[in-house]
C-alpha cells in the first residue's frame, strides 16, 4: 500500500497543446492518503479515466510527476507499479476456468499453491461465484465475466493501490449493491488505497470516505459526502450532488445581506463584498414554501411524490427551482413565497464558493 502523490500533473492528448482547453486533465496537485477509499466522481468526458490511467502507468502524462511513497514512478511501467486495475468491461481469459482466472495474478507472482487455493476460494465467495469455479470463462454472461475481473483485481493483498474504473457498468442493478458492499468490506479488511471511478453520485457517496469531484478536466472539490452536501466548493458540485441538485440564483451580496431581484435575504454570516458573477446556492432541503408575504415570490409548477418526500418544482423569478417537503405535508393554495434558511445558504463568485468571515478551513 502506498501514498500516491500527483505533483503538478497535467495531460493533453494533443502533441502541441496551446491553451488550457487542450488539456483533458488540467494541472493537479494532490496526495491520495495511504489506505483511504476514494471515489472519483464526475460526468462522462471530464477526465476520470485519463487520471486513473496515468496513476496506473497506462498513460504517460504530458506534464508533472507521480510519486508512490515519495518515489518517482512517472516513467515506470505498469508492472513495476504493483497496482490492480479493474476496467468498465471484462478482461478475462476465455480459455481458462474461473478458478484459473482468479489465481492468475497470484501464480504470476509465484505464490504457493495452498495459499492460492485458499485465497481464490475466499474471493469466489465475495463475488458469489463459488459454484462456477470449475467452468471455463467462455460462455459465461458479461455480468459473470465482470465479476471475475473484479475478483482478479481484489485477489492480491500486496498491491500499492486498487483502481476501479466504473467497474459495475455491466452488472445488473441488484448485484451492483452487493458487489459495492463487498468492495467496502475488502477495504475495511485490508486497508488498501482504493480509487473508485464513477459518474453515479449514489455509488460515490456510499463507497468512499472521500469523494473527489471532477468537472471539465479539473478537480473541483475533495471532501466527505457531508462536506459536498453542506458546502459545495463549486456550483457544479452543488448541481451534480443531491437530487434534485442545489438551487442557484443571481444575487448582490454586501456583508450579511443579499439582494435577489428586489428581495432582501439574510445570509447569517458576513461575506464582505464578493466580486464577479455573484450567486446564492441553496439546497432544496433548506427552502420552505410559505403563504407569508416574505421571501422570494414563487409559483408551484409541479409536485413529484418520490416516496419518503415530495419534490415541489417552482418557478422563482423566471427560474426553475425545487423544494423538498416531507411526505404528507400540505401545500397551501396561497403558498406564493419561498424562504431560504440563512445558515444553509452558500455564496458563489464566478462559480467558486466564497468563505464567510471567520470560517475555519
Ligand atoms: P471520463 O473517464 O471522465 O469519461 P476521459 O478521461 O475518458 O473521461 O476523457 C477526457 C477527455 O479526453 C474527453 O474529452 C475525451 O474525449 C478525451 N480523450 C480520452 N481518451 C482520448 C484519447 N485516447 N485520445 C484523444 N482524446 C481522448
Ligand atoms: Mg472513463
Amino acid at each position: 500500500m502506498a501514498k500516491i502523490t500527483l505533483d503538478n500533473l497535467a495531460h493533453s492528448y494533443l502533441k502541441n497543446p496551446k491553451s488550457e482547453d487542450d488539456y483533458a486533465l488540467k494541472e493537479l496537485n494532490h496526495d491520495w492518503v495511504d489506505g483511504e477509499a476514494y471515489a472519483l466522481l464526475g460526468s462522462s468526458g471530464c477526465g476520470k479515466s485519463t487520471l486513473l490511467n496515468i496513476i496506473s502507468g497506462l498513460l504517460q502524462p504530458s506534464q508533472g510527476r507521480i510519486l508512490f511513497d515519495g518515489k518517482d514512478v512517472t516513467h515506470a511501467p505498469t508492472a513495476e507499479r504493483n497496482i490492480a486495475q479493474v476496467f468498465q468491461f471484462p478482461v478475462v481469459y476465455d480459455t481458462m476456468t474461473v478458478r484459473e482466472n482468479l489465481a492468475f495474478p497470484l501464480r504470476n507472482r509465484g505464490a504457493d499453491a495452498s495459499y492460492i487455493e485458499a485465497r481464490v476460494n475466499q474471493i469466489a465467495a465475495m463475488i458469489g461465484m463459488e459454484a462456477e469455479l470449475g467452468r471455463k470463462a467462455r460462455g459465461l454472461t458479461a455480468d459473470a465475466k465482470q465479476k471475475i475481473s473484479l475478483g482478479r483485481g481484489m485477489v492480491r493483498e500486496d498491491v500499492n493501490a486498487l483502481l476501479f474504473d466504473e467497474p459495475l457498468t455491466v452488472i445488473d442493478p441488484h448485484m451492483k449493491w452487493e458487489l459495492r458492499t463487498q468492495l467496502k468490506s475488502l477495504h475495511h479488511e485490508f486497508g488498501h488505497t482504493m480509487i473508485y471511478v464513477t459518474h453515479d453520485q449514489t455509488e460515490a457517496l456510499t463507497f468512499a470516505d472521500k469523494v473527489v469531484v471532477m468537472f471539465d478536466g479539473r478537480v473541483v472539490q475533495i471532501g466527505t459526502p457531508q462536506e459536498l452536501f453542506e458546502r459545495p466548493a463549486h456550483t457544479f458540485v452543488g448541481y451534480f450532488i443531491g437530487s434534485p441538485g442545489m438551487n442557484v440564483m443571481d444575487a448582490k451580496v454586501s456583508g450579511r445581506t443579499a439582494t435577489v431581484g428586489d428581495v432582501t435575504v439574510d445570509l447569517g454570516a458576513d461575506y464582505a463584498m464578493p466580486k464577479g458573477h455573484v450567486q446564492l446556492g441553496v439546497r432544496p432541503e433548506f427552502m420552505q414554501l410559505t403563504s407569508d408575504r416574505s421571501g422570494l415570490p414563487a409559483r408551484v409548477r409541479r409536485v413529484e411524490d418520490v416516496g419518503r418526500h415530495k419534490i415541489v418544482r417552482l418557478e422563482v423569478m423566471g427560474k426553475e427551482m425545487a423544494v423538498i417537503m416531507a411526505e404528507g405535508s400540505e401545500i397551501a393554495t396561497d403558498a406564493n413565497y419561498v424562504q431560504l434558511k440563512a445558515d444553509a445558504i452558500n455564496v458563489y463568485a464566478n462559480d467558486w464558493r466564497v468563505a464567510p468571515m471567520g470560517e475555519s478551513a
